[in-house]
């Protein structure tokens, strides 16, 4: 999400335990009955339909029928009665398949405004109603044999971020269905001069998983005026569990969301590509008229002692996953992508928000679905919370989150520069006196003996107890697109240079320990005209040209190689901090943006002996001493390729400024 008030790591721990008392504000809802059955709110079978509410402390409680998603009158209001945990149930004899429905609680003070609950699973026209579908119609030709890529570790992926309407919507996309689930389905598609795109073109980049911005239904595009082309990022979420209906073409059929979601789903695994979800159950787009509001007012949210909503997402409340059934909801609603939809990851925004026990669940809880799934998020908050800081699943905090990964804001900013100071420049942009952070980053934050965490901008110890738990990026959907911050930050550079540094930042991100991840475009220098925060920004700012893939064929190229390279060598993708310490050796430089190491002894089974990689972030040239050997050139001055560009007997090698030296050998 927006992150313009992202605070630096840490720096809520010292009010935390003044604001800890907030907590006490709400410990009333300790005592509301906690309900663990699987039939909440909607469940069809041979004695009819039946709505299940769970509302411990509402006075009455309706259903209300309608035969269409909207401007239509109900045709009939269902009375329900109170039940066993806080529940309250209505049923009737019949299967109302094609009929929609809400509910109504009152919860003291008269009939609040009609909800869809909090477990709509098939929506009409803006999520409104809630709609009583045959699941099953919604499932693709083969949808019972799809599945997707099998990853032994988080490591082994390279993540691709990307939101619908930036990777299809521009004409040159070549695509038919722009702006759509289905843009990922189609094939054979391409650029004015005939380049791939779409599906074709995440082929031929060689990513291992799409991360799609929140595809969930959220709140701000308007389903029934969409030739206005309205865009938004997406985190305003509305109905947790049916999916966003702008992205269909057809949002008011509530089937058609679900089946055209699962195509694009099928599509990608058919090219081996798995799927990744943002999900945002740290707050909610409204506060009092939010679905969870309606329902059960109060105990979703935390507040303050005032019992205001507290705000530790920015966006004017946040969720309270330490309460059972808020936990019980995030854990059991991305189950239910994970089978109903197969999605292979979930990438949780402000992950900081919840508490470590429920994403502990979230992780153990998928991975016995598909012990391939990923669990990764922001190990942030965007503001002071009432959840106690030891209790957050921050970043600091991962090494008590075994399965999760975060994101590694310290390589980010050390490489480029400061992510909200446009002018800052970073080790790949000649800024000295970001070595040790860079270093922090390729060792993935795991214990290193030679890296002295004291030194570290963002971070001052090895908070990953391995590679597996951490991202490395240097740009995603928030803040300056890398061409931006680059434009930004080197404004005389011409813009060769600018996609020179572009290519020296990514190839740090690539080849260093974690799991690395791109923003959508960047690998055709696309850019966000310079705006920081383009969450509701129109599709021209938005809009990846593909153009530019034929534009700036050599960065594709570049990015098309490295991603090659980091896939066909294991020894990028350690798994285990013991092996980075064992395997990765620092050579002792004193020149500044500078930073040489070697992957040692077959790392992790790969098929070089030795790696050597010297990143050069100066603008002079460094004379490199290579030990003696039969080497192969991956990666010189600029230029890349994974089967190698050149030989090398070793000596001293000249790293040319603003460039990466890859060396690899057999013996
Ligand atoms: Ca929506």
């Amino acid at each position: 999400m927006q992150n313009f008030i992202r605070p630096i790591a840490g720096i809520f721990f010292g009010v935390a335990a003044i604001t800890m008392n907030a907590a006490d504000s709400d410990s009333r809802y300790a005592s509301w009955p906690d309900y663990q059955g699987d039939d909440l709110e909607l469940m069809v079978d041979n004695a009819g339909t039946h709505f299940t509410l769970w509302s411990p402390e509402a006075k009455a409680a309706e259903v209300l029928l309608y035969p269409t998603d909207r401007n239509s009158a109900p045709v009939d209001t269902l009375h329900m009665t109170k039940g066993e945990n806080g529940t309250w149930r209505a049923s009737v004899p019949q299967k109302l398949l094609g009929k929609f429905y809400t509910f109504r609680v009152d919860a003291g003070h008269g009939f609040m405004a009609e909800t869809p609950g909090v477990w709509a699973k098939a929506v009409g026209t803006n999520g409104r109603r809630a709609a009583i579908i045959d699941m099953s119609a919604t499932d693709p030709e083969g949808w019972s044999n799809d599945r997707g890529p099998q990853t032994a570790a988080i490591t082994d992926a390279v993540i691709y971020e990307m939101h619908h309407r930036d990777f299809s919507i521009h004409p040159s996309s070549g695509i038919v269905h722009k702006g759509k689930f289905l843009a990922m389905t189609e094939n054979g598609t391409s650029n004015d001069s005939g380049a791939p795109t779409g599906l074709d073109h995440l082929r031929e980049l060689g990513i291992t998983h799409v991360h799609i911005l929140p595809s969930y239904d959220y709140n701000s595009v308007d389903e029934a005026n969409l030739p206005a082309n309205e865009y938004n990022w997406g985190y305003d979420p509305y109905n947790y569990n049916a999916p966003e209906g702008s992205y269909s073409t057809d949002p008011s059929d509530p089937s058609v969301r679900i089946r055209e979601m699962k195509e694009m789903v099928k599509a990608l695994h058919d090219a081996g590509i798995g799927v990744i979800m943002d999900v945002v159950y740290n707050h909610t787009a409204n506060n009092d008229d939010s679905n969870f509001s309606l329902t059960a007012p109060g105990y979703f949210y935390r507040h303050r002692p005032d019992g205001s909503y507290s705000d530790a997402s920015g966006c004017g409340n946040e969720t309270a996953s330490e309460r059972r059934m808020m936990s019980d909801f995030i854990v059991n609603s991305v189950k239910y992508w994970a089978k109903e939809f197969h999605i292979d990851g979930f990438r949780f925004d402000l992950m900081g928000i919840h508490d470590i026990e429920t994403m502990n669940r979230v992780a153990r809880e998928l991975k016995e679905i598909n012990p391939s799934i990923f669990v990764y998020g922001e190990g942030w908050t965007a503001g002071d919370s009432p959840l106690p800081a030891e209790q957050r699943a921050l970043k600091e905090n991962v090494a008590r989150m075994t399965g999760i990964a975060v994101f590694s804001d310290d390589l980010r900013d050390a490489v480029k520069g400061h992510y909200s100071n446009a002018a800052d420049r970073g080790f790949a942009t000649g800024k000295p006196g970001n070595e040790e952070t860079v270093k922090i980053g390729i060792v993935a934050a795991t214990a290193h003996p030679q890296v002295d965490y004291s030194k570290g901008n963002n971070s001052r110890f090895a908070y990953a107890s391995a590679p597996t738990q951490i991202i490395n990026y240097v740009s995603c959907h928030d803040d300056l697109s890398l061409t931006d911050k680059l434009a930004a930050s080197m404004p005389d550079a011409s813009e060769a240079d600018r996609q020179r540094a572009a290519r020296l930042a990514q190839t740090i991100v690539f080849t260093s320990q974690g799991t690395p991840f791109m923003f959508a475009g960047e690998e055709v220098f696309r850019n966000k005209k310079g705006i920081h925060n383009t969450y509701r920004s129109p599709d021209s700012v938005n809009a990846i040209d593909w153009n530019l893939k034929t534009s700036n064929a050599e960065q594709f190229n570049y990015y098309r190689e490295l991603i090659r390279l980091r896939n066909g060598h294991p020894a990028f993708r350690m798994t285990t901090a013991e092996d980075i310490a064992r395997n990765l050796v620092f050579d002792s430089i004193a020149s500044p943006n500078v930073i040489s190491y070697s992957l040692k002894n077959n790392a992790n089974g790969d098929s070089f002996k030795e790696i050597k990689i010297v990143f050069n972030g100066s603008d002079i040239p460094f004379a490199a001493r290579i030990p003696r050997g039969e080497w192969t050139v991956i990666a010189r001055d600029g230029q890349i390729n994974a089967d190698g560009l050149d030989t090398s007997r070793g000596g001293t090698v000249v790293v040319a400024p603003v460039s990466a030296l890859i060396l690899g050998r057999t013996r």
